[in-house]
């Protein structure tokens, strides 16, 4: 609660890092409180896991603890897989604001299982009357908008996915490249290899790239590149008919396959990169049916 609340902004060292990057001045008089306290919280392996009372604790007692600054506490359910975060938020007494974090769900790389426990989960958490929001997602958690995920925190500067266990390397993201075709970053190399086998496997309509190839990018400019296309994500997608979603990410599937294939001038081992980089896609497409 001290933390939040009695922050200061003496200590301005790692603002001026940014700002020196944005080239924007550090306007101390700018400065916000924090609109809401993240109690404490433990990644948990289910309701009989013993930490998961003891998290219980640590968010009564920080509501408690808030109550006279009135601020809102919103509490933060740390699954240590997405099969066990559905008991964890049904053993809740009343409809909550709730964060949802399920350790290591890389929407790239984990089988649909997986990605159909989160699903679940929150689509029983709205049943539930809870509002829930995730504390990290990619452009699957744009998908569970329809599913009732009220929004998520993701990747400007910082991982999609996390596992608890990883936390004490936590730390800022390389720069990649957003494929906005196939939803998710990959190395700028790669990016740069595919736009010069084919231009269409990386066109992007938004103001930053400009019709220039990915190398062209700064780091900035890339994630200003990404957060445009995470924008338009989440006005064409977030509210789509899943059956329609499935779809049109089964046929960009196809048509990016046939593309990277018929590609000249690209080495088999980048090919075999590229393939592997949109073999999310019908994974998605079975999560989602
Ligand atoms: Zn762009």
């Amino acid at each position: 609660m001290e933390f939040n609340t009695a922050y200061e902004t003496a200590n301005t060292n790692s603002f001026s890092k940014y700002a020196r990057r944005l080239k924007e001045p550090v306007r101390e008089a700018d400065a916000k409180g924090p609109e809401a306290i993240l109690p404490p919280y433990f990644a948990c392996g289910g309701v009989d896991d013993p930490w998961w009372e003891r998290s219980k604790l640590l968010y009564a007692e920080t509501c408690a603890a808030a109550r006279e600054t009135a601020l809102p506490c919103y509490r933060v359910v740390c699954a240590v897989d997405s099969s066990v975060l559905d008991s964890l938020i049904s053993e809740l007494a009343r409809p909550e604001r709730i964060v949802l974090w399920a350790s290591g769900l890389d929407e790239h790389n984990v089988e649909p299982a997986k990605l159909v426990a989160y699903r679940d989960a929150i689509v029983n958490a709205a049943a539930q009357g809870h509002a829930p929001f995730g504390l990290y997602g990619g452009f699957f958690s744009v998908l569970l908008g329809t599913f009732g995920l009220r929004g998520s925190s993701h990747g400007v500067g910082f991982s999609e996915h996390r596992a608890w266990e990883e936390l004490p390397s936590a730390g800022a993201a390389p720069a990649r490249y957003y494929l906005r075709r196939a939803h998710r970053y990959v190395m700028q190399d790669l990016a740069q290899q595919l736009h010069e086998a084919s231009p269409d496997l990386t066109s992007c309509p938004c103001p930053h790239c400009n019709d220039r190839a990915p190398f062209e990018l700064d780091y900035h400019e890339l994630m200003k590149h990404s957060v445009w296309c995470r924008a338009e994500e989440i006005a064409v997608w977030a509210a789509m008919d899943t059956a329609t979603a499935a779809d049109a990410l089964q046929n960009e599937f196809q048509a990016l396959t046939i593309e990277i294939n018929q590609a000249q001038g690209i080495a088999p081992a980048t090919k075999k990169k590229a393939r592997r980089s949109i073999e999310h896609l019908p994974r998605w497409v079975a999560a989602l049916s």
